[in-house]
């Protein structure tokens, strides 16, 4: 997408492309109730600004450099739980732009302090002013009061979709080539659902049939309800509302997981195999390991690890999580895990 370099913010953003995507993926072995399973799960904390966020902010920002949306010195104003504002604070300050970002006040304390490191301007909205949809009608109000503004609207965007379907599907379909594996199923938590909409992009354009999953909390189900029902603590997924982007009658079941259990999994994946992950990373590796078992032995089951677990350390990430009944976690034993390299390094996408 980057094919003309005679503009030094498309330089900018050629440099940048290298340190964004192309992640590697983990084959990582477990035991749930004694059987034997194998899940992959792109490691997506290796990204530029730490979390799978920045191929979309990437992907949206070089786009609209090429359109002509974006110009020099235009202030990037995104509403976010949080990881969005990171990729866009920093890939915006990369390529010079101000950055405003408008969040719900209940995200994690570090979520804030990282974005205002990058000297990022970061607006509050509490639940009374509308939470996140409140942060949306923030930002639509500033681009219309301001024409030096650019909106990256990730919940309505098709290149948020696009991002996923040019590079992290054909990531996983060429990474697993290298086994001589394809994947039989996909599942990702459901924030704008730019991940779990653009992978199936990828695999359906390359002729994979494999069964495509969105993933929300069991306790706050947004896509099976159409709306806010509930608290949870998966940050990232499952805001208020269902993305414009989502199209849930192109997409297989609906993957649920109760908040505890991701924050649960997400704590064993540190301490059994030293993964470092988020809560939506427990989230996913959980309705991995659902689908491995329903799929069976010859399943090939993939996922994200969207980010790693530094950003949770004010949250109950770090508490003793009680077990319901119900949960998985406490029936699975991770054993080891195998990288699989970037097999792209120089894939056409971002050539
Ligand atoms: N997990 C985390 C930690 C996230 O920040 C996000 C993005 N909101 C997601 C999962 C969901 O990704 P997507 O927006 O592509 O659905």
């Amino acid at each position: 997408m980057m094919a003309s370099l005679d503009r030094p913010e498309l330089q900018g953003l050629a440099q940048l492309s290298k340190l964004v995507g192309n992640t590697s993926l983990l084959a990582i072995h477990a035991r749930v109730r004694g059987q034997e399973v194998t899940v992959y799960a792109k490691y997506e904390s290796a990204n530029f600004s730490g979390s799978i966020k920045d191929r979309m902010a990437l992907h949206i920002l070089g786009r609209a450099l090429e359109q002509g949306q974006l110009k020099p010195g235009d202030t990037i104003v995104e509403a976010t739980s949080g990881n969005t504002g990171i990729a866009f604070a920093a890939l915006g300050r990369a390529l010079g732009h101000p950055v405003t970002i408008m969040m719900p006040d209940w995200m994690s304390r570090e979520r804030v302090s990282i974005i205002q490191s990058f000297g990022a301007t970061v607006v509050p909205v509490s639940a009374a002013e509308g939470g996140f949809v409140g942060s949306i009608q923030r930002a639509e109000e500033m681009a219309q009061e301001r024409d030096d503004v650019f909106l990256p609207s990730q919940f309505a965007n098709q290149a948020n979709v696009a991002a996923h379907a040019t590079t992290t599907g054909p990531e996983i379909l060429a990474q697993l080539a290298t086994i001589g594996r394809a994947p039989t199923a996909f599942v990702a938590g459901v924030g704008t659902g730019g991940t779990v909409m653009g992978v199936a992009e990828a695999f359906r354009a390359a002729g994979c049939s494999a069964t495509i999953h969105p993933l929300e909390p069991s306790n706050s189900p947004t896509l099976r309800t159409g709306s806010k029902v509930g608290k949870h603590r998966i940050q990232g997924v499952s805001d208020e509302f269902i993305p414009a982007i989502v199209d849930l009658d192109t997409l297989d079941e609906i993957i649920d997981v109760h908040d505890g259990d991701a924050i649960c999994m997400a704590q064993q994946l540190a301490q059994q195999a030293g993964l470092a992950v988020g809560i939506s990373s427990g989230a996913n590796f959980l309705g991995a390991l659902q689908l491995a078992m329903a799929q069976g032995p010859d399943s090939v089951v993939t996922t994200v690890f969207s980010d790693c677990n530094k950003k949770y350390l004010s949250t109950d990430y770090v508490s003793d999580e009680p077990t319901l009944p119900d949960d998985l976690t406490p029936e699975v034993t991770i054993d080891s895990f195998d990288v699989l390299q970037p097999a792209c390094l120089e894939c056409p996408s971002r050539a």
